[in-house]
């Protein structure tokens, strides 16, 4: 499953957020064949199209798509030195898809900063330097390699030192990865690197209560906004004492709850779009009288391959995808007027599947 690492200084509020995620965790029986790791959070995707199927269907189960977390505490100053667990916790950080960076925006005295005030521009460096300084290590290290490689003759290498030769200087300038300019081939031939600075990374600014219906209010958030800006980052407000408090609730608890503090959605499930959005991530579904489902592909996925999300056999035996459009199968009101309407469409092996189509696969066994 697609994974986002959750990093940022120590005393930020990582635990508290993902402790809340944990608890409003996904339910597992739906995840039967998840092992259940501590430090691994699952949540379900929010998402109001799968309301609406199942009003419309009104199926026996309903199951909506996972995410899955990572809480990666321990990174400080110094771990691309191998301080603290250092490196231990950098090796984390390269098995994950996308990087939530949390940052502290509220006030407390009682809750000492490791830096002694609260200073996101200053804490959010000091993070991306580590990331930084371990890319630098990593492809200081390859270029070694592929130097010997190349004099030796080998074309690959060549191709692999100029795309390395791009990224160093960057780094060198204290600049992520990510914003150095590749074409999708160079990317390719970096990909197995793992550069932590070239996974996309979302800013979760942490404030306090009191500030969570009006995070701009606060100076703090409206430096994050700008610094992320200037990176092309995201940024989403959120306050993880809240989201640990409103995840003990019940669902009608939780509304009264949000709507007390005039927020509409919680700031965990806009974290989850958000983090969904930025791994380039769509929604398909499978829609029937027993089960309404949505499964996760990457954007560009083709029919065989995101049938193969659901089973191994679906993809080798592909046929075909009967296919409509959620917004076509809505106005339709069922799916034999869609078909009556001549909506639903028959699609083959090379079909790239969009967010939201409904599908059902044909294939041999
Ligand atoms: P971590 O070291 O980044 O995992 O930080 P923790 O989640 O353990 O939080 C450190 C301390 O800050 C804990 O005592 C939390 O209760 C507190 N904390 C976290 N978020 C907030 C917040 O939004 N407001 C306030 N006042 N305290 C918070």
């Amino acid at each position: 499953a697609l994974t986002t690492g959750i990093v940022g200084l120590p005393n930020v509020g990582k635990s508290t957020l993902f402790n809340a995620i944990t608890q409003a965790g996904a339910e597992s029986a739906n995840y039967p064949f998840c092992t259940i790791d501590p430090n691994v959070g699952v949540v379900d995707v929010p998402d109001v199209r799968l309301d609406r199927l199942e009003q419309m269907i009104n199926p026996q189960r309903v199951v909506p798509t996972s995410f899955h977390f990572v809480d990666i505490a321990g990174l400080v100053k110094g771990a691309s030195k191998g301080e603290g667990l250092g490196n231990k916790f950098l090796s984390h950080i390269r098995e994950v898809d996308a990087i939530i960076h949390v940052v502290r925006c509220f006030e407390d005295e009682n809750i000492t900063h490791v830096s002694g005030k609260i200073d996101p521009a200053d804490d959010m460096e000091t993070i991306n330097l580590e990331l930084v300084f371990a890319d630098m290590e990593t492809v200081e290290k390859r270029m070694d390699r592929v130097l010997r490689q190349k004099k030796s003759g080998e074309k690959l290498a060549t191709q692999e030192h100029d795309v390395l030769s791009k990224i160093l200087p960057v780094l060198e300038e204290g600049k992520p990865a990510r914003s150095v300019d590749l074409s999708p081939e160079e990317k390719l031939i970096v990909k197995s690197l793992n550069l932590l600075t070239m996974k996309n990374m979302l800013y979760a600014a942490n404030v306090s209560e009191e500030e969570v219906a009006n995070p701009d209010g606060n100076p703090h958030v409206q430096r994050v906004k700008e610094i992320a800006a200037s990176e092309g980052a995201g940024v989403v407000t959120i306050s993880a004492q809240v989201e640990a408090e409103i995840a003990e609730l019940d669902d009608e608890e939780r509304k009264m709850f949000l709507d007390e503090l005039g927020l509409e959605q919680s700031g965990l499930d806009r974290l989850i779009t958000e983090a969904y959005r930025l791994l380039g991530l769509i929604t398909y579904f499978t829609a029937g009288e027993k089960e309404v489902r949505a499964w996760t592909i990457r954007e560009g996925t083709k029919a065989p391959q995101a049938a193969g999300v659901i089973h191994t056999d679906f993809e080798r035996g592909f046929i075909r995808a009967e296919t409509v459009a959620y917004e076509d199968l809505i106005n339709s009101g069922s799916l034999a007027q869609a078909r009556e309407k001549g909506l639903l469409r028959l699609e083959g092996k090379d079909y790239v599947v969009d967010d939201g189509d409904v599908m059902n696969f044909r294939f041999n066994v």
